[in-house]
């Protein structure tokens, strides 16, 4: 079934993998993809390097995997460091493996890579990947602003363009303040965006990885939050459990009010994805 059509019935419930490093054997991911199925989420999402290491071949067979244990695959495909040619030769890859879904990404602007130039901004890419064939294609969006933009306003504004080029539905940064994502939501329906918005749901697995994420992409952190990492952060396993805890009653909190998808940045870690599906299942298919 095409992920559009999922949309029309239920709360989309999906998750997010990425390939394991070039040291560690593709058995490891594999596992963890057998693990997932069980938990029958409406699709699995494999991210895609956009520093041109060559990672996209290993997304394309993880994505494969993913097919073959029944579950849809979409795949991430950023394009700043990619030319024309190279983007053709991933959608040919794609046409070949029968992968439907593409999550059409600008990428992170790397300084030690020299831009391609060719695509500049992720709507360039959406507007391309419309004319080589019956694509799903999703966007990423950003409830406490991107970055690069000056204002949420500004960067609403450039999302309206991404939609208008063809975006089928919209994927969350991660935020921990719901109420960041119901303002955003908002907003963005008052500029016309009316294409399905997945909320990412990034569960804390570990302190230092958390940190590492909120620097990178930006997310505010609550108070309530704040005092779980600080009273847990000398215990990974209380940090994990409260961790789950937080990221659950997100997501009640978020299918309470109407949302169109939860995107569970899993990490890889199959245990975490299964304990929050186990609360949550029930409450995303009621
Ligand atoms: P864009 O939509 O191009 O936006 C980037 C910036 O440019 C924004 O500030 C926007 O306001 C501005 N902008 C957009 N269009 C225009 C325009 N027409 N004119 C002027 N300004 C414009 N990165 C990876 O490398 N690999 C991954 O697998 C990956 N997966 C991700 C998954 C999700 C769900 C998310 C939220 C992000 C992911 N990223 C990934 C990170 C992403 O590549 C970066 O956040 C990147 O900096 C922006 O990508 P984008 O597609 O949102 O870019």
């Amino acid at each position: 079934m095409k992920i559009n059509e999922i949309f029309k019935k239920k709360t989309v419930f999906s998750f997010e993998v990425f390939p394991p490093k070039q040291t560690s054997s593709i058995d490891t991911i594999y596992r963890t993809l057998d693990e997932l199925r069980d938990l029958e989420p409406d699709f699995i999402s494999v991210t895609f390097s956009a520093g041109g290491s060559g990672n996209g071949a290993l997304a394309c067979e993880i994505a494969s995997k993913i097919k073959e244990n029944g579950v849809t695959p979409m795949v991430h495909l950023p394009c700043i460091n990619y030319t024309k040619a190279e983007i053709d030769s991933v959608l040919s890859e794609f046409k070949a493996r029968d992968i439907k879904n593409i999550l059409a990404l600008r990428g992170d602007v790397n300084p030690n890579i020299e831009p391609k130039k060719e695509f500049l901004h992720a709507s360039d890419l959406v507007t391309y990947i419309r004319s080589q064939g019956d694509f799903h294609i999703a966007g990423a969006c950003y409830p406490e602003c991107h970055p690069d933009a000056h204002s949420l306003e500004e960067d609403i504004r450039n999302l309206c363009i991404k939609v208008d080029a063809g975006v089928d539905h919209l994927i969350s940064q991660l935020f921990f303040d719901n109420e960041s994502f119901y303002e955003f939501r908002y907003r963005a329906a008052s500029a016309g965006i009316n294409v399905p918005i997945e909320a990412g749901i990034m569960p804390v697995v570990n302190k230092n990885q958390i940190e590492r994420m909120v620097t990178t992409c930006g997310a505010s952190l609550p108070r309530k939050f704040v005092r779980i990492m600080q009273k847990y952060e000398h215990n990974p396993e209380a940090l994990r459990d409260a961790g789950i805890a937080y990221a659950v009653n997100q997501i009640v909190d978020l299918v309470a009010s109407g949302v169109d998808g939860i995107h569970l940045y899993t990490m890889n870690n199959a245990y975490v994805a299964r304990k929050i599906s186990d609360a949550v299942s029930g409450i995303i298919n009621a």
